[in-house]
């Protein structure tokens, strides 16, 4: 499903993604965790092109894109990212529409659908993340979690392959940190793909099929969740580990 090879990302000179090479299949969920600045926000955007590479590959599906040699068509941005559905550490909703204007928006403009099926789509999302309520409801209006969980119901809206997210719950209070990850999940055991950036390992450790541990832009290690988050091999993952307690 997505195949990342010799991925690098330099911000002016300084380099802050080398040598990435990771695969995720279909179904899987991959959580990546490390320390602050190790790079993992970068890798997750680097995916859906909010930020370009510098040089290596990213395939997605069926759509290969290589970085370096020449610059991007639109089309080969657009293409790679409908793939994707990004929810972001900060819910990013429009604040002047309701939940449903918010969710429906993608559809209605970027697919065309009829405005019908677009609101019974909607519906249904709503109701899996519990927000059927407060569909006519404007941001300012909800909670964290509500904002998160309308957040994550506006990129399912769009079927993506896989779902990128970054940091889904550190910005919500302790108390409304359940509610975003029980609908996360959800999604895993229905078999969505997704890559999570996280720093909620017991979290990681029961949805990952697969966790990537990133420290100074790279990946130091991969494995198996629980293999990895208890019995790490590498020294870096185990310093980083302890740390957290
Ligand atoms: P955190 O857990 O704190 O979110 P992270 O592992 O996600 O950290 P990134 O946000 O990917 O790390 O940052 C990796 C490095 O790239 C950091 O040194 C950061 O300062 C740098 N960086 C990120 N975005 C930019 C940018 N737009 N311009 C310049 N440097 C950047």
């Amino acid at each position: 499903m997505i195949e990342i090879s010799q991925l690098q990302k330099k911000f002016d000179d300084v380099t802050v993604l080398e040598s990435i090479n990771f695969s995720v299949k279909k179904g899987e969920v991959v959580c990546l965790v490390g320390p602050s600045g190790s790079g993992k926000t970068t890798l997750l955007r680097c995916l859906n092109l909010l930020e370009t590479p510098n040089q290596g590959t990213v395939q997605i599906g069926d759509k290969r894109v290589e970085f370096g040699s020449k610059r991007l068509s639109k089309k080969a941005i657009k293409d790679l990212r409908s793939y994707s559905g990004m929810v972001f550490q900060g819910f990013h909703l429009f604040p002047h529409k309701t939940v449903m204007e918010n969710i429906t928006e993608a559809p209605l403009t970027v697919k065309k659908a009829s405005k019908a099926a677009v609101i019974e789509d909607g519906e249904k999302l709503l109701k899996k993340v519990g927000m059927i309520e407060h569909k006519d409801k404007y941001p300012d209006a909800l909670s964290g979690g509500q904002q998160q969980r309308a957040a994550i119901a506006r990129a399912l809206m769009m079927n993506p392959d896989v779902m990128l997210f970054d940091e889904p719950t550190s910005a919500l209070d302790p108390q409304l940190v359940g509610e975003v990850l029980r609908v996360i999940e959800e999604l895993a055991k229905e078999g969505q793909t997704m890559v999570i950036v996280t720093h909620e390992m017991n979290f990681a450790k029961r949805v990952a099929d697969k966790v990537l541990f990133m420290d100074g832009g790279y990946i130091v290690e991969e494995g198996p969740a629980k293999e990895l988050l208890e019995n790490p091999k590498e020294e870096r993952t185990r310093e980083f580990l302890q740390l957290l307690g």
